[in-house]
């Protein structure tokens, strides 16, 4: 695809940088988190909002957050009713930030906070999107960083030509972009592949991805599978596309097959047609159910997007006015009388 000729604008320092924090199970890396993030905050040229998103903790996370909240009014926090996951948390964070830019990072400190600095410097160049782009990997398994090459590589040479390599959710995205980016309500998201979508200027920060500061991940192999998944079948239908090969292939096999059944029969040599019956019986059936299966994950998609549920429910905040719960899309609602809409008593 031909790169988009940009035009970049100078612009000011924003006047209000939000920063997003989702943060799961994080209680033994807040007490790292804040008093880095404290110093960082002193460092930056423009008045900040701290938003953290706590994502349905089972530990001591959100009493942590809502402490440090009660001490510094820039420290924001929304508490979702339960888990709903990494890209619905920050997609809570991004619906309520009010910056001018808002910067996504980790809680983990994954992501140092100085390199916000380099992307704020980008974003006054004239950048929409500035994304931190990982140089190297501390002390991350050699399976897990075989797993994420094959995926960045994967991903931009079948799915996303766009996505940029080696590249996580830690970015500066302009408030400009930022709207685009909220005006996509689908419900299996890959934050990072819309913001790709989305366009606008982009360019890369690099920067050197430091060792958890404490705890564990959050991201077991389980759960990166099914994200892997997800942006691949949310956002392309080769899939769907390899199933009808796979049956092109299966059904040319099938030819082949009833060619040589055909020539064994003329010629009289019929008594071994089990074998091929069988293989091709297996081979057929195969290829049907996986078929079957591929078309079934987007209809479940579909069938997902089409209850038009909210993507997080905020449960309490601290410091933020509490968002209101989106309505469904117009198409899906009733009109009800106003007497109805009351609590039944029955
Ligand atoms: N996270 C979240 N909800 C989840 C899983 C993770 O909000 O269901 C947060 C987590 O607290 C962290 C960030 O997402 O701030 C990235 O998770 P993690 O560091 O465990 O992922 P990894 O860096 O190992 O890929
Ligand atoms: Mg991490």
């Amino acid at each position: 695809m031909p790169q988009t000729y940009h035009h970049l604008t100078p612009r000011p320092t924003p006047s209000l940088l939000s920063i997003v924090i989702p943060a799961y199970n994080e209680q033994e890396v807040i007490p790292h988190l804040r008093p880095r993030l404290e110093a960082f905050l002193q460092t930056l040229p423009c008045s900040v909002e701290v938003l953290f998103v706590n994502d349905g903790s089972a530990d001591r996370t959100l009493e942590l957050l809502m402490d440090w909240a009660g001490a510094d009014p820039r420290i924001k926090v929304a508490a979702l009713a339960r888990n709903f996951g990494h890209q619905a948390a920050v997609t809570a964070g991004l619906d309520m930030a009010i910056g001018d830019a808002v910067v996504v990072m980790d809680a983990d400190l994954q992501d140092p906070p100085e390199v916000v600095l380099e992307m704020i410097r980008e974003y006054c160049r004239g950048f929409d999107v500035v994304y931190g782009q990982r140089a190297s990997r501390q002390n991350e398994s050699a399976f897990k960083r075989l797993t994420a090459w094959g995926f960045y590589r994967f991903m931009r040479r079948f799915i996303h030509p766009d996505l940029p390599a080696d590249t996580g959710d830690f970015r500066l995205v302009s408030r400009e972009c930022l709207d685009a980016l909220k005006a996509m309500r689908e419900t299996h998201r890959f934050l990072r592949g819309m913001v790709a979508w989305v366009g606008f200027p982009q360019t890369a920060v690099r920067f050197d991805r430091p060792a958890r500061a404490a705890g564990s991940t959050k991201y077991p192999l389980r759960k990166m599978i099914h994200f892997a998944w997800t942006a691949a079948v949310s956002f392309s239908p080769l899939p769907l596309r390899l199933s009808l090969g796979l049956g092109i292939i299966t059904a040319m096999l099938g030819i082949i097959v009833s060619i040589i059944a055909v020539v064994s029969k003329l010629t009289g040599h019929t008594t071994a047609g089990w074998t091929s019956q069988v293989i091709l019986v297996c081979m057929v059936g195969g290829a049907i159910l996986v078929s079957n299966g591929i078309l079934g994950e987007y209809i479940g998609r579909i069938f997902e997007q089409s209850k038009g549920r909210p993507l997080y429910i905020v449960s309490r905040t601290m410091n933020l006015p509490k968002p209101p719960l989106p309505h469904p899309p117009s198409t899906t609602q009733t009109t009800s009388c106003p007497q109805e809409s009351g609590i039944s008593t029955r």
